[in-house]
Parts: structure tokens; C-alpha cells; sequence
């Protein structure tokens, strides 16, 4: 860094000197002269070199005689006010550098006589806050916007020093509730192990990251399955842990269909080996048994109960050979009303000894819809037999049908004893049953139907209130 000669100080002006050798810019005197022009006294610093004008060259000249740029016209308002007294701070710039100047008058008896400028440099410093800004925008989008739940905690305590807003929206809490909770409080309680013992090794000065899944609690007490990714870090000095967190819960279910379905293959295909031996020597041994029926008068009440018994090996036989059979072949539309009174007709009998009420709502106009007749007539009565049994005291069940888009929509809707969360999952599991005399293998059987007419089923239940099935399949 250069600064003029010396010999060319003016008396007081050794601090200023000293502080554009620091500031390593320029520091300069004006004057008024009798018109009002802005006359520069002095001028001292490498800016006037760098721009290829020394200090003899400076000296004497009028503002207006456009020495740097264009852009000392432009700034002759600010001259004009430290003229008048005012301490005057502004920006320029000068072929794509920007400078800082300041302004500060000197006054003698009330009257501004001179004022003293100094400009530094900021373009660099200003490049770096713009960076530091875009750097720090990055950060925050990255952090606040993004689709997954991240956030910091510290080691050594329980509790969230931030959460990201997304994080927040999984559990259904705000940001400023989340901080104010810790970990566990996210956890269902029969989890809450797999968290604190997370803790633990990081308390251990386990250093590793960790992923982990758990289901998750939301402020609604309904449970969210989560997969956390954790690795341990320093925020503000102090051992944290970072983490960012995932809402799978649709992986899960998804996993969970792709479960359920292998499953019923494997059941399936055992089927159609158990099946067929079975089915004929059943056959001939019914056929035995009703022949000594018939013959015999003695211990009539145990030929009665034995063919009972026979007739219920024999539907549940039936029931696997459903499973057993290759992907349906729909051949015709039916008319869905008509399966349906069909349906409604046979379960009345059950009905009637539950105590049950079946009402119906079929909505006009339904197009007839492509099934195979059999498997659905299956189908709806399972569902309306399971809506009927889950009321031992009696009550009312709706049917109902009708179009939702472009599918038709039939309905169970009964007022039993519902199914508990932890079961939902449990159905359509073969012998999944919680009756003295189920097989567990109607809803299976329903739900592999279903499947093949590309259709779905979904249940809704409240546990002392009743529960409904929904029977979606496409129409035409
Ligand atoms: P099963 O009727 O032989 O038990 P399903 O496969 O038809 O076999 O049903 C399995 C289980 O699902 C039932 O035992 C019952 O616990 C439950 N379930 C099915 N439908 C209902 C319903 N409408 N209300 C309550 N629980 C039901
Ligand atoms: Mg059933």
C-alpha cells in the first residue's frame, strides 16, 4: 500500500493520513469557492492512482469537471448537504466497484468552511454479504422447505433446540409446540425404548448414525410410522444430534398389500393342492353317512351332528378352492341391484335370528357392471353375513350402492361392536377370526375377488359404534 509523499501533508491532517493508509482508500478536502462550485482542496490515497490521476492533477479542480465518472454529478445533492452542515454517508460506483463515502463538515463561527471526505472500498465486502446472504438462503430453503422433518437436539438434554416446519406438519403440532417436547413425546408409549436407548448410546459417546424406524404419535393421538435418519454433530459448541425424519406410513401399507398378497398366493396354491384330495373323499363319506342315517334309528342325533360337521369342512373347502382358482375371467355386466335384493334375500334368515334390520338405498341408474356374478354374490354376502354378526344383540345394517366416479360404491354399514385399530391390519389374514365358529377366510376370499375385478375394499370402524365396509370396483 502507497501513500503520497509526506512533504505534501497539510498541518492537521496526520489522522487522516493515518487512516486512509489503514482503510487503504482515499480521503479528500472540499471547498466553496464564490459560485458555489464544489473546489477539491486535497486528495490523497491510491484511488486517485489507481484511476491514473495524481494528487497535482486532483488539486484545484471542480467536482463538475467529471474527474472519476459520470457519477460525480450525480452525487452533488450529498456535497450540497454537509455544506449545509449534515454528516453525509453514500454509496458510488465506479466502473463495477463500489465505494463508501463520507462526508463530515468542518465549521468555523457557525459557518461550514470546508468539508473532509473519505471513501473506502466496499465491493468485496459487499460481494461477501451477498454471498453470505444466497449461501445462508440455500441453508434456510434447504432446511425449511424441504419434504422431509429435520432437527437438532442436544446431547446432553432431552428436548428439540429446532425443528424444520415439516416436521412439525407430520406430527400435526406447530414449531413453537414441538420445541417446547421432547423425542418421547412423539413415540408411542410401547416405543419409547427404542428412543431412549438411542440417547443412551449417544450419551455413551456413540458417534455413529443411526436409522431407525417407529411409529410415531401425533398431536391427534393417531399414529404416524416414521423412519429417522440421526447423526451426531456440533450446533452452537455443543454435541447435537441432527436428524432428519420420514413419514412412510404409505411405504409401510403398500409393504403391507405386497405382504398380504403373497400370502394369499402361498395360501392359495396350498389350496389347490389340499383342496381337490379332500373334497372327494368328503363326498363319498357324507354320502356313507346318510345312507346309515337312513337305515339306522339309533344315535340319529350323532348322524345329525356329524353331516353339520361334514358341511362345514366342506365350506371351508369351498372357500379355498375360490383362492385356488386362476385370475377371474369377467365375461358379462350384471345388473347390481338384482345380485344385491339376491344377496339381501339370503341373509335374511341370518338376520332374522341376530335380530338384525337390513335396510337398502341402491341408487337408479347404476350401469350394469362387468363381474364374474358367483364371486361377487360371494363377496357381499361375507361382508353383509360379518356386518350381521357383529351385532349379537341386534341393530340395523344399511346396504347401500351407488356411483362414486367412475366406480361403483357398495356399502356395509352396521352398528356392531367395531374393530380395534391394532386388528384393522389383522383382516383378510387367513383364519384371522375372533368368532367361536369363523373360518378367518371370508374376508380373505372377498378381498382376493375384489383384487381381481380391479377393485379395492376399505373398512372404517369405531370400536363400540359400528363399522363399513366399502366395496369399490370400475364399471365398464
Ligand atoms: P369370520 O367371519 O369367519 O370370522 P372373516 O374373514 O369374515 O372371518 O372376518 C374376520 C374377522 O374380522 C371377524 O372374526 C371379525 O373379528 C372381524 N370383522 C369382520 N367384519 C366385521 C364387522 N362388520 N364388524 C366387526 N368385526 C368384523
Ligand atoms: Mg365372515
Amino acid at each position: 500500500m502507497q501513500t503520497q509523499e509526506s512533504d505534501r501533508k497539510v498541518p492537521g491532517t496526520k489522522d487522516l493520513h493515518r487512516a486512509v493508509e489503514n482503510g487503504h482508500n482515499h480521503i479528500f478536502r472540499l471547498a466553496r469557492d464564490h459560485t458555489g462550485d464544489f473546489v477539491i482542496t486535497l486528495s490523497e490515497g491510491t484511488l486517485a492512482i489507481e484511476f491514473g490521476l495524481t494528487t497535482e492533477q486532483i488539486s484545484g479542480k471542480k467536482l463538475t469537471d467529471n474527474l472519476f465518472s459520470r457519477a460525480d454529478i450525480q452525487v452533488l445533492p450529498y456535497y450540497e448537504r454537509a455544506f449545509k452542515g449534515n454528516i453525509v454517508e453514500f454509496e458510488t460506483k465506479i466502473r463495477e466497484r463500489t465505494f463508501l463515502t463520507t462526508l463530515s463538515p468542518i465549521s468555523k463561527d457557525g459557518k461550514v468552511i470546508e468539508v473532509i471526505g473519505s471513501s473506502t472500498e466496499i465491493t468485496e465486502r459487499l460481494m461477501m454479504e451477498q454471498q453470505l446472504q444466497e449461501t445462508e438462503e440455500l441453508y434456510r430453503s434447504l432446511v425449511e422447505d424441504t419434504l422431509v422433518g429435520v432437527y437438532i437436539a442436544y446431547v446432553e438434554h432431552p428436548g428439540f433446540v429446532y425443528v424444520n416446519p415439516r416436521l412439525a406438519e407430520i406430527f400435526g403440532y406447530t414449531q413453537e409446540e414441538l420445541v417446547q417436547m421432547t423425542a418421547a413425546d412423539l413415540v408411542i408409549p410401547e416405543e419409547r425404548t427404542i428412543i431412549r436407548a438411542n440417547q443412551d448410546r449417544r450419551l455413551n459417546g456413540d458417534r455413529s448414525s443411526i436409522r431407525y424406524q417407529f411409529r410415531g404419535l401425533r398431536k391427534n393421538q393417531s399414529i404416524v410410522e416414521v423412519e429417522v435418519l440421526q447423526k451426531t454433530s456440533i450446533y452452537k459448541g455443543r454435541a447435537a444430534v441432527i436428524g432428519i425424519l420420514q413419514d412412510v406410513t404409505e411405504r409401510k401399507q403398500a409393504e403391507e398389500i405386497v405382504r398380504k398378497s403373497e400370502m394369499l398366493s402361498i395360501v392359495g396354491q396350498m389350496a389347490a393342492g389340499v383342496a381337490h384330495e379332500i373334497r372327494n373323499p368328503l363326498t363319498s363319506l357324507k354320502g356313507f353317512l346318510q345312507l346309515l342315517q337312513r337305515q339306522t334309528h339309533d344315535n340319529k342325533e350323532y348322524y345329525g351332528i356329524m353331516l353339520s360337521e361334514l358341511s362345514r369342512i366342506e365350506f371351508i373347502i369351498s372357500e379355498f378352492l375360490v383362492l385356488a382358482k386362476p385370475q377371474v375371467i369377467i365375461h358379462r355386466k350384471h345388473e347390481i341391484q338384482k345380485l344385491l335384493e339376491h344377496i339381501v334375500m339370503l341373509g335374511e334368515t341370518h338376520a332374522i335370528m341376530f335380530n338384525v334390520e337390513i335396510k337398502t338405498q341402491y341408487e337408479k341408474n347404476i350401469p350394469p357392471v362387468p363381474c364374474e356374478e358367483n364371486q361377487l354374490k360371494q363377496v357381499f354376502l361375507n361382508l353383509l353375513k360379518n356386518a350381521i354378526e357383529a351385532m349379537p344383540t341386534g341393530g340395523k345394517v344399511t346396504v347401500t350402492a351407488k356411483m362414486d366416479g367412475s366406480m361403483l360404491l357398495v356399502a356395509f354399514a352396521d352398528e356392531g361392536c367395531g374393530i380395534p385399530v391394532d386388528r384393522l391390519g389383522k383382516l383378510g389374514e387367513p383364519f384371522f377370526t375372533t368368532k367361536e365358529k369363523g373360518t378367518g377366510l371370508g374376508l380373505m376370499v372377498s378381498y382376493k375377488i375384489i383384487a381381481a375385478h380391479e377393485g379395492t375394499i376399505r373398512v372404517r370402524s369405531e370400536e363400540g359404534v359400528g363399522t363399513t365396509f366399502e366395496v369399490r370396483i370400475p364399471v365398464g
